[in-house]
Parts: structure tokens; C-alpha cells; sequence
């Protein structure tokens, strides 16, 4: 970072109790345990300090990135010359609003989101329990499984720009589509969202989430770093069933390969670089595409 010490003045000025780490392993804050070194990264505890540490980077210009719970990044070998700013379990906190809407902050898991609405009695967010995102980067890419969706849910997202302006959109105003939000397009920060839910049972919630769970364990290989879903789904197929009749289920370069459990995903073996994914990622397309006429996209975001 061009203005490294600027940036460490101004923060000490501003944010003495901020917590910054110098040159930390990106591999230690993602799924697939892949990443070089961050240049600094900060961990804000509330959108008070959020703003604060983005104004500071506006100011200085400092390329910033945000991170949620890493898993759905690959983050470069070489690690990353920038400010990467960290909101999983620092932008934290569920509250019910009423009887049927909850507001969640954007560092908070999915899984612990599902969890409150769970014993909140309130239905809509059993597809999100396995997903182990935050509801940030869960809103940002609008997570999907088993037919659920967070935009089918989702009706107000509270957003701060790179400039720490905060601004409310409802769920519609989102612009929600396949693994998309505006927010892809135009930056911007999830710092909480509110979650229309309805009325059930909480043993009849549990017993749906405990039932995708098992589902999920016996399908994916959850016992190796990944990212979960390598590619998206592309129209008019489902990736892994291409992958799979491409005969790619165990292909490898380096230490990435395709899982023997789930085609769909890209697992790594041990050791394996962002290299090594990237070109499994382009080689598995490129067959599939050889094989069905069907291109596939990197559904991870490649940093
Ligand atoms: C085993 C496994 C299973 C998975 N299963 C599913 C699944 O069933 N369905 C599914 O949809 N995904 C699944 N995923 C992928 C991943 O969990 C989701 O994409 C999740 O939403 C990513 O959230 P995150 O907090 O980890 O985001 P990160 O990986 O940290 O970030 C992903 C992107 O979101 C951006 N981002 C993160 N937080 C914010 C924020 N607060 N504001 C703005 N942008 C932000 C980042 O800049 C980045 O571009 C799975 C992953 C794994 C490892």
C-alpha cells in the first residue's frame, strides 16, 4: 500500500482501539486455506468505525477490499497489496423487530441468523443454516440452497459506500438475481439487512434444517477446504452432472482437483496455490465446454 503510514497515523489518531494486522495470511481467512499475506487488515466492530476506516482509505486512496467469512474468495499467492477490511464477527448483533421481521448484521453467520429465527419460531431461513458465510457476503452474492434464496426473504439492506455513507434499499431496490446484488455492480457494504419470516413451529423448523444438513454432509466433501460450488449454474444444466459425464470427478492439478464426493467442487488436497485452482478452474471449463457446448463460470470470486 502506497500510504501505508499515513494511513497507520491517521487510524492511530482516529481509532486507537481499531484492531489492524500487518501482512496477515489471507490462507487463515478463507475456505479453501489459499491466500497470501494482506498488507493490513482491519476487524471494525461497529458501522461507526466502519465509516471511519473507509474515509481514512477514500482519503488516501488505499485499494480496499472486504472480506465476510471467506468462503466463497480465492485470494492470490502473492497475497494482496491493499487494506483488506474483515466484518465477519465484528459487525455483529440479531434483534427481532416485530413479529415476523428480524434485523441481522452483516458479520453475523448465516448459520447463527438461521439459528435465532429457528428458535425465534420463524420460517425462511432453514436453506441459509448450512451456508457458512456471513449475511453479508451471503446478501452481497444472494445465497442460495435447496430451492431457498436469501432474496426471497431479504426487504431492506442497510449499505455503506466506500466513502462511509450509509443508505437503506429495499429488497426489491436490490436487484437480486442468480448469485447477484447491485452491490456486484456498483460496490457498496452490506452492514445489516432485515428478514421477513413466517410463523412455524420450532421443532418443525430444527427438523428441515437438520434434514438439508444431512443432506448437505453426505453430498459434499466437508471435510476438505473448499469454497463450496466452484462454478455457477449455468443455463440448461447443473455443473457438477456436466463435470461428472466430462469424466472430471478427480482430476487435479497441483494439490486442487475436483472432489470424488461432489463434482462441483473444487477441493484443496493440501498445500494447493491459487495457481493451481485457477488453472483447474479454467481446464475443467474449457472440457466441459469441449464435451457439452456449455461454458461454465467460476461461481468463486477470484481476488
Ligand atoms: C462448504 C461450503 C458450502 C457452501 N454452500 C453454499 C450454498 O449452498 N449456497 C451458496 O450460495 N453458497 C455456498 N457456499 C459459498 C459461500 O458460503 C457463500 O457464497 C457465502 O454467501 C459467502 O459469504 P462470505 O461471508 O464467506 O463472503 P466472502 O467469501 O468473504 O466474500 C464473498 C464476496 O462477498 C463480498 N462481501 C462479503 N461480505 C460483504 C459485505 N458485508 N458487504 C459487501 N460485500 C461483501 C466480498 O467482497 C466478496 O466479493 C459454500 C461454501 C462452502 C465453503
Amino acid at each position: 500500500m502506497r500510504n501505508l503510514t499515513d494511513f497507520q497515523q491517521k487510524m492511530a489518531d482516529l481509532l486507537p482501539e481499531l484492531e489492524l494486522r500487518y501482512n496477515e495470511s489471507m490462507a487463515k481467512h478463507t475456505s479453501f486455506r489459499i491466500g497470501g499475506p494482506a498488507e493490513v487488515m482491519a476487524f471494525p466492530k461497529t458501522s461507526a468505525e466502519l465509516a471511519e476506516v473507509l474515509k481514512v482509505s477514500a482519503l488516501l486512496d488505499c485499494k480496499t477490499a472486504i472480506l465476510g467469512a471467506g468462503t466463497n474468495i480465492l485470494a492470490p499467492d502473492e497475497g494482496l497489496s491493499s487494506l483488506v477490511i474483515c466484518l465477519k464477527d465484528c459487525l455483529g448483533g440479531i434483534e427481532s423487530i416485530d413479529d415476523t421481521h428480524i434485523r441481522v448484521a452483516a458479520g453475523v453467520t448465516m448459520t447463527r441468523a438461521a439459528v435465532f429465527a429457528a428458535n425465534a419460531g420463524l420460517s425462511g431461513l432453514e436453506f441459509a443454516h448450512g451456508i457458512p458465510g456471513t449475511v453479508g457476503g451471503g446478501v452481497y452474492m444472494n445465497a442460495g440452497a435447496y430451492g431457498g434464496e436469501i432474496c426471497q426473504v431479504c426487504t431492506q439492506v442497510e449499505v455503506m459506500d466506500m466513502s462511509g455513507n450509509l443508505r437503506t434499499y429495499t429488497g426489491e431496490e436490490m436487484n437480486f438475481s442468480y448469485r447477484h446484488s447491485r452491490l456486484e455492480d456498483e460496490g457498496g457494504i452490506v452492514v445489516s439487512a432485515v428478514f421477513e419470516l413466517k410463523p412455524k413451529p420450532t421443532e418443525v423448523i430444527r427438523a428441515v434444517m437438520q434434514d438439508l444438513m444431512a443432506r448437505r454432509s453426505a453430498s459434499q466433501p466437508l471435510d476438505l477446504p473448499s469454497a463450496g460450488s466452484a462454478f455457477k449454474r449455468p443455463v440448461g444444466g447443473y455443473a457438477a452432472a456436466l463435470i461428472d459425464n466430462a469424466g472430471l470427478k478427480g482430476h487435479r492439478i497441483g494439490n486442487a482437483a475436483v472432489s470424488e464426493k461432489h463434482a462441483g467442487f473444487v477441493v484443496n488436497l493440501g498445500g494447493a496455490t491459487a495457481e493451481d485452482v485457477k488453472n483447474l478452474l479454467t481446464d475443467v471449463s474449457d472440457r466441459v465446454f469441449r464435451e457439452s457446448g456449455i461454458r461454465l463460470e467460476p461461481e468463486v470470486r477470484i481476488w
